[in-house]
């Protein structure tokens, strides 16, 4: 079947499933392999269609798709919202021929969605949820980018979004997902156990602030006085109550954030002298480093 990308002076024809296109092989050079392929002298019996050779490739036609239209369609292509399978066909035609601009592009899109910044996954995990607010989004398609962002990055070895894809899965409850979840069917066992292994761990970094939130497993706890422990507990345990309504588990790095960043006087730390907020912020700052520091270790990556 030919498709939109069938020039009448093409010079290659690449059959890829049932379709076909006819292009130009300069705008195959910016892949190293067809570079090399198409510097080697072509066999007299080659395979021809239209009067240029043809050449078969094992690949999907739906990857292939993207990487013409960015050949072709350069503009259009960057400027447009990009799903994921966009990125999912970019990232492996541009692996497996060593396309290394679109590979780079389509990795840094990668790295913005699941970021090493674990504290800022909760905004960065969902620009591809064209036309839905983030919410209805992670309800609509749970876990489904994840899981296949974990498959994506070990095909495709981008082992740099495994930290807050393994994150991002774990923090969410999976009885709330819309479709029930599919990461038991897509992922490997060994990564299954991955996920669950960290959200018990993070579990109990969890239930261990709660217990006793101000203090340290590691080392003596800071010297709060007396009077200052009460609010700053209660304070501690307001924010990191698990909530029986929300989606998400413990979205710690989260929700350490949002305590680093809340605005103005707190109420309930009126009363904290000014030596203890400080002791209280440094504590706060610290967990938040540490915690994002042992994400990889929690999920054994
Ligand atoms: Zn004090």
């Amino acid at each position: 079947m030919p498709s939109p990308y069938w020039f009448e002076d093409g010079d290659i024809v690449l059959a890829v499933e049932a379709h076909t296109c006819k292009i130009h092989r300069a705008k195959l050079t910016c892949s190293l392999i067809f570079s090399d392929m198409l510097d080697l002298p072509q066999p007299v019996e080659t395979d021809s269609v239209d009067g240029c050779p043809s050449v078969t490739l094992y690949d999907s036609w739906k990857d292939w798709l993207v990487v013409l239209e960015w050949l072709y369609a350069h503009d259009a292509f960057r400027n447009k919202p990009i799903v994921f399978d966009a990125l999912v066909g970019a990232l492996r035609i541009s692996t497996k021929y060593e396309i290394s601009e679109l590979r780079d592009w389509a990795v840094a899109e990668l790295c913005a969605r699941w970021p090493r910044e674990l504290e800022l996954l909760s905004t960065q995990s969902l620009p591809h949820a064209a036309g839905k607010s983030a919410r209805q989004a992670l309800h609509a398609r749970p876990d489904g980018y994840r899981s296949e962002a974990i498959n994506l990055a070990r095909e495709c070895d981008v082992p740099e979004i495994l930290p807050g894809a393994f994150y991002a899965l774990a923090v969410q409850k999976w009885h709330c997902s819309a479709e029930g979840g599919r990461s038991h069917v897509v992922l490997s066992s060994a990564d299954l156990r991955r996920i669950i292994a960290g959200r018990e761990r993070l579990q109990d970094y969890l239930v261990q602030i709660v217990i006793d939130p101000l203090g340290r497993s590691d080392e003596p706890p800071p010297p709060f006085c007396a009077g200052c422990v009460p609010p700053l507990e209660r304070y501690w345990r307001e924010k990191l109550a698990p909530d029986p309504t929300s989606p998400y588990g413990s979205w710690l790095l989260r929700d350490l954030l949002a305590m680093a960043k809340e605005d103005g006087p707190i109420p309930m730390l009126q009363t904290v002298c000014a030596n203890c907020s400080f002791l209280h912020y440094s504590l706060l700052y610290d967990r938040m480093r540490t915690l994002k520091q042992s994400i990889p270790r929690l999920f054994q990556l």
